[in-house]
Parts: structure tokens; sequence; C-alpha cells
């Protein structure tokens, strides 16, 4: 596609391309309006070979779940689906204009966000290797898969307590490595030890292990090193708003309980009327059905906006 075509201005332009801004794009087109979805091409479950949950698509490698869902999009005659990145957004006369990497500049009277989120992982050696295999997020989108194996909770603070809580309804071989970062108070003691939760106070080290599968982890306390058996360990990350947009655009962002999440109402509008945001990038918690019907709301309401008069 030329770059000329970005001199007529689309009904909306969707920054990221995957779960959330497919769904989006797909409203939008089956709205007979023009839509261009800007992808880079980094979905956050990347690292992981399967994905599950997502109904109709269960166990199915996300890349090949997202080039089908693109595909059908791509069905619509009004859609487009561009591979770049956009680097700045800014309202402009009346219009957003999406500054591209690739050099061109798209505008469009809608905007939305769909770009998702980045992973901070604790900074254990061993750990990144085996991000979304070994070492895993979220019980409900891999725990099944690693059910009545041995497994580990790698803390990142209190909060993991209830991770290693509810780990006990997938294995009864559940140990929690506090890693120094908070000491269990006598009452979450007798509720681990009720679920058989194991609690070896020691510093982790390092994962270790044929990469990206896990064996082990080290433990380091004051009689030396141990190695801990375990076939996967689960760990919750600081998360980051992926790319700068939601800054330039001035949309507010609140902190959730991983990491800034951008404000939305309802209708998945920001607080820049006209700039919708939906998935990871406005949410928590995270999964990809809740990413796709966010997508959903985000692509809806955005067509009626265009659509009806202003209330
Ligand atoms: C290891 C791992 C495994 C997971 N497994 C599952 C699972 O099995 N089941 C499940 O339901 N959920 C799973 N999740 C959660 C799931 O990945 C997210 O909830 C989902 O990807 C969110 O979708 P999204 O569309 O909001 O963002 P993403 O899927 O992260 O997509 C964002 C897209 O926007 C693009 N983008 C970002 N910035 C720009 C920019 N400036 N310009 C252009 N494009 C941009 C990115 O490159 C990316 O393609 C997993 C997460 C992790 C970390």
């Amino acid at each position: 596609m030329p770059d000329a075509t970005y001199d007529s201005p689309y009904d909306a332009v969707v920054v990221g391309g995957s779960w959330a801004g497919l769904a989006a794009a797909m409203q939008l087109a089956r709205a007979r309006r023009r839509v261009l979805v800007v992808d880079a091409g980094r979905p956050r479950n990347r690292f992981a070979a399967h994905a599950h949950g997502f109904l109709g698509q269960d166990g199915r490698a996300p890349a090949a779940v997202i080039a089908d869902a693109r595909a059908q999009v791509l069905a619509y005659p009004t859609a487009e689906v561009r591979a770049d990145e956009a680097r700045h957004a800014a309202a402009e006369g009346g219009l957003f204009a999406v500054a591209l990497a690739s050099g061109a500049t798209a505008r469009a009277r809608r905007l939305v966000l769909a770009t998702g989120i980045v992973d901070e992982l604790p900074d254990v050696p061993g750990l990144r290797e085996r991000w979304g295999t070994g070492v895993l997020h979220c019980p409900y989108c891999h725990g099944y898969e690693v059910g009545d194996r041995r497994l580990g909770v790698l803390a990142v603070g209190e909060g993991s307590l209830h991770q290693a809580l509810l780990l006990g309804d997938w294995s009864a071989d559940v140990t929690l490595f506090t890693n120094g970062t908070f000491a269990p108070t006598a009452a979450q003691r007798d509720a681990l030890a009720a679920r058989g939760v194991r609690v070896p106070e020691r510093r982790v080290a390092a994962d270790v292990g044929e990469a990206p599968a896990l064996a082990g982890v080290v433990v380091e306390g004051a009689d030396g090193r141990a190695v801990v058996a375990v076939d996967a360990v689960f760990t919750a990350t600081r998360t980051h708003l992926a790319g700068p947009l939601a800054g330039q655009l001035g949309v507010a962002v609140d902190e959730g309980p991983m990491g800034p999440i951008i404000r939305t109402d309802a209708k998945r509008q920001t607080t820049v009327p006209g700039v919708y945001a939906a998935g990871d990038v406005a949410r928590a918690p995270h999964n990809a059905t809740w990413a796709a019907a966010d997508g959903v709301t985000a692509g809806v309401y955005a067509h009626q906006s265009l659509a009806l008069p202003a209330p």
C-alpha cells in the first residue's frame, strides 16, 4: 500500500494487532468503516508455545490464532493491517495523527490503543530463558498442563501467597519460595500448611535444567546451597505500558495491581475523547479472552461515536 493512502483519514487507527486490537478492528470493519491496524508483532504471550482458555482455540499456538484473526479482519474490504510501529500520536486538527517508524503518518477520527504491556521479570539467573515454558505467570493459562507435577511459586511479595494457595488445586506438591520478599505470618503459615504448601525461607539463586524446561531451583541460606526439584515455577511480574503513546496523548493512567493501566470508562474510552484503549494496556487481571472482549467494546463504541450524534 503506498504511503499516499495515508493522506486520506481513516475512521479509526488501531495501534496493536493482537487479541484486543484485531477484535476492535473486526467490529469497525464489519460496520464498514475504514480501519488501519498498525502492529509491531510482539504480543505478550509470544514466549509460550500454546495459548489456553480461549474458546474455540484452546491449545493452539498464539501466533497461529492471531494469524487467522488477522486474515479474517483483512477479508473485509475497509480493513488494512500494516506491520509497523507507531512512534508518536497526537491530536491534530480534529483528527489523531499517528507517526510510524516507517516514516508514514496515518490520520484518523478515532484511535484505539491496544498496545499491551511488557513484563519485567524477577532478576533470577536462568529465569528469562524459561519464561513461558518452565517459568509461568498464570495457573489459569498454563496450570492444567503442569497438573500433579512438582510446582513452585517464586514470590515477588506478599501477593504471591495467593498464587501458592491457589496452586493447591493443580498439584499436591507446591513449594513457595519467599526469596526474602516477605515473611509469612503465623496465620499465613497455617493457611499454607493446610494446603500442603512447603515454605523454605531461603534465597533463590538460580533456575536450573535444560532450558526452556525447568528441573529445579537453587536455594541458598546460611547452611549453603541446595537444589529443590520442581517442574515449573509460577511468578508474578511487574508490568509497564508498551511504548510512549499513552504519555504523548495525555490519557490518564492509574496504578494497577501489577503496574500502570490506562483509565477507561465502560465503553473503553480513555480520558481523552476519541481515544479508546483495550486489552492488557487498560485492565487487570489479564488474559486473551478479556483482551478480545475489551477490543470488541472499544470497536463497537468507537464506531457508535462516529455514527451517532454526540450525547
Ligand atoms: C508467557 C505468557 C503466556 C500467556 N499465556 C496465555 C494463555 O495461555 N491464555 C491467555 O488467555 N492469556 C495468556 N497470556 C496473557 C495474554 O498474553 C495477554 O492477556 C494478551 O496477549 C493481551 O492481548 P493484547 O492484545 O492486549 O496485547 P498483546 O497480545 O501483548 O498485543 C499487543 C500488540 O501491540 C503491539 N504494539 C505495541 N506497541 C505498539 C506500537 N507502538 N506500534 C505498533 N504496535 C504496537 C505489540 O507488538 C503486540 O503485537 C499469557 C501471557 C504471558 C506473558
